[in-house]
């Protein structure tokens, strides 16, 4: 044998062994499938909103203590009523429900277009949703009352305010997790509307969950018409409908549960407490 052939098959040999390891490491190897479970993923949203990354519905309850007494003096608390289960995660995007209408008001119109995140309800729940919005904006009690404000509803045009059936985990990712219950909220033109609560009501409100839809929708609007928060004016007297009243229409409970996390202005704890209303103006008649 001679020192050229030598050469030659260990060279072979090399060659060989190089292309064992190539055939080991092809193909990759495939990812796990699943992500871990126990962090729970947030959904995307549309790039111009912020995002805070603070961990989800981890948070626990204000105290257990203050749950048990909440409880024990039977007072309606900032829960989500029980009820059928929502989807807690959506997609991250939402579909504009098609539909359009006349102007309702005669002060300066604001367009709004009302639109559903995917993978949280059923399309036969996103035209009876579009339906309740266009009902409350247009209804006499509505913002439409001062004459200041008119509103007219728009798909295929750009809207001065979005107003979105939002599943939780997308809302909370949104508008944050100061508060550890379920809540709509409102940020930079758009309304997030809390599809539990959409569902589901507040236990302030007994029950009516029409009438709860109905604050929810006007509330949110408020704010995007420049209304901050305001606690319960009187005893018995119906709840300001920027009040908390998801939460709350007592001005006690309601400091208490935003003690940590004010809301935009100090509640006082004068014992007042209101009664559940959905209207910006309920002294007008229908
Ligand atoms: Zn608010």
């Amino acid at each position: 044998m001679t020192i050229g052939r030598i050469v030659m098959y260990v060279f072979a040999a090399m060659l060989a062994g190089v292309t064992i390891g190539l055939l080991k490491s092809w193909p990759a190897p495939a990812p796990p499938q699943h992500q871990d479970v126990a962090q729970p993923q947030v959904p995307p949203v549309v790039a111009s909103i912020s995002v805070r990354t603070s961990p989800p519905s981890s948070t626990p309850p204000p105290s257990s203590s203050a749950a048990v007494a909440a409880q024990a003096a039977r007072r309606p608390g900032p829960e989500l009523p029980p009820g059928e289960p929502v989807r807690s995660q959506g997609e991250g995007w939402w579909r504009t429900v098609a539909g359009t209408t006349a102007q309702v008001g005669a002060g300066r119109v604001r367009t709004y277009s009302v639109e559903v995140e995917q993978g949280v309800v059923p399309p036969q729940a996103q035209q009876p949703f579009a339906a309740a919005v266009d009902q409350v904006l247009a209804d006499p009690r509505g913002w439409i009352a001062s004459g200041d404000v008119a509103f007219r509803r728009v798909d295929v045009a750009q809207p001065d305010v979005r107003i979105r059936l939002t599943a939780t985990e997308t809302a909370r990712a949104t508008c944050g997790f100061a508060l550890p219950y379920d809540t709509s909220c409102y940020l930079n033109g758009v309304v997030y509307v809390s599809a539990p609560r959409w569902f589901r009501g507040a236990e302030s409100f007994a029950g009516d969950l029409a009438g709860y839809r109905k604050y929810l929708i006007n509330h949110e609007i408020g704010h995007f018409l420049g209304h901050g928060h305001e606690p319960c004016p009187a005893n018995g007297a119906p709840a300001p409908v920027m009040m908390q009243q998801t939460f709350s229409v007592s001005n006690d409970e309601l400091a208490a549960i935003t003690a940590t996390a004010p809301q935009g202005l100090r509640i006082p704890r004068d014992g007042k407490t209101c009664v559940a209303n959905p209207w910006p103006h309920p002294e007008v008649a229908r």
